[in-house]
């Protein structure tokens, strides 16, 4: 979306709904109000660039100086933008190499917030963001979610009120709310097709629930796409266009970059690698189909097995315990599914030609016991000009990018939200 005719278009388009959020009298039927545009262009500038010179905001928008200079005095005075003096290590216009210090303008990080909710299988975790992605507020609860639906989103608006509370942040700065969830989430609708997935789930329209609960606007997407977004904003993904990032808990599932963005397909249900079928006559998948990945390469499955070898009973949370005291059973059985991940990977990397693979997820802990199998695995099954330079690691993130990349859905939309 680069060209102006493009560029335009989208302005365009996402005019009426910054304009019902934060103006009065201007609806859906008004010509597009040129102020309004500008507006939006600086903003989109100051959120694409953490310091921006007067000159390069001019540059960057296509706007006259006259209009850029009214805009952010605008902006400035209802405490969006801020102005200072260039800082040690920015580029500083030519034009300002001498004479008085360049100023820099900048977006105000607590000029809005977001709320980022991670519903897993077996938790819930949520944060409270301000504007630049700066975690202010994080609690996580054990909590038994697959059957519980109202109980897990009465939680997650309770502590949805906690952040703010605690964090001293009034619910009107809140641009939104970020969930995501374990579950295929339909483009669209938003409805979960949780069938098999979350049995107590099937049907729900998480965005209308939470925000009946929380009184705030909802994006919502499954947690493996929440994860892609994270990595692609703050962690191994920054620089790069073309990514898979797979995530190896409870659930498996993959959010898929493409060309800069997440590749959702036709309903949003892209990406839901756990259900590839890996072996033949193997175990029947909670999905409702047999051999999928899922039943080969979760950290349950890994720990089923393991319990069915030694006859007695080994929980998931157990084994990376066991990975660190080199129990070679263990290290089998996790190298075992390093090399399911791969060869299910290979059919991605084959069909989308990634540059970056990143492992996330509970199982991303157990390091190079699990990826050098997985690299194997891929390159194995894999064209060899397709596999060469691709590199696969395990996310910068942690256990913490599923609740970020949420977040992160509502911070990408800051511009549009706060114009
Ligand atoms: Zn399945």
């Amino acid at each position: 979306m680069t060209g102006p005719d493009a560029r335009g278009r989208c302005v365009a388009n996402r005019l009426p709904a910054a304009s019902r959020r934060h103006t009065t009298g201007v609806t859906i039927d008004t010509p597009v109000n040129l102020r309004e545009v500008g507006r939006l262009r600086v903003l989109e500038a100051l959120h694409a660039a953490p310091r921006i010179s007067r000159p390069e905001l001019v540059r960057v928008t296509g706007l006259s100086r006259a209009t850029v200079s009214s805009l952010v005095a605008d902006l400035i005075t209802v405490g969006l933008v801020t102005e200072e003096a260039h800082r040690e290590g920015a580029e500083v216009p030519a034009a300002r190499r001498t004479g008085r210090p360049a100023q820099t303008l900048s977006l105000v990080p607590s000029a809005g917030y977001a709320i980022g909710a991670d519903i897993g299988h077996q938790h819930v975790r949520v944060i409270l963001s301000d504007l630049f992605g700066t975690v202010l507020w994080e609690h996580w609860v054990a909590k038994d979610v697959d059957r519980a639906p109202g109980e897990t989103l009465d939680l997650v608006a309770v502590l949805v009120g906690r952040a703010l509370q605690e964090a001293g942040v009034d619910r009107e700065r809140v641009l939104g709310i970020g969930a995501g969830i374990a579950s295929p989430v339909e483009k669209g609708s938003g409805e979960l097709g949780a069938e098999g997935i979350m049995p107590g789930w099937v049907g729900l329209h998480l965005t209308d629930e939470l925000r009946g609960r929380t009184g705030l606007p909802v994006r919502v997407t499954n947690d493996a796409n929440a994860g892609a977004l994270a990595e692609l904003m703050y962690g191994a993904g920054r620089q790069v266009d073309d990514m898979v990032y797979i995530r190896l808990s409870a659930g498996i599932g993959a959010g898929i970059v493409s060309n800069g963005r997440l590749l959702l397909g036709a309903r949003g249900l892209a990406g839901e690698i756990g259900h590839l079928p890996l072996v033949t006559d193997g175990l029947i998948c909670r999905c409702g189909n047999r051999g999928c990945l899922e039943t080969v390469a979760s950290p349950v499955a890994i720990a089923r097995l393991l319990s069915q070898s030694w006859g007695r009973q080994i929980a998931a949370r157990d084994l990376l315990a066991l990975i660190k005291q080199r129990n070679t059973g263990a290290l089998r059985a996790v190298r075992d599914a390093g090399d399911a991940v791969g060869r299910a990977l290979a059919a991605l990397v084959t069909l989308l030609n990634p540059r970056l693979v990143v492992v996330g997820g509970d199982l991303a802990a157990a390091g190079e016991d699990l990826l050098e199998p997985l690299r194997a695995g891929i390159g194995r099954h894999t064209l060899p000009s397709a596999a060469r330079g691709i590199e696969i690691v395990t996310g910068g993130l942690g256990a913490g990018a599923e609740v970020r990349g949420a977040a992160g859905l509502v911070l990408s939309a800051a511009p549009q939200l706060l114009a």
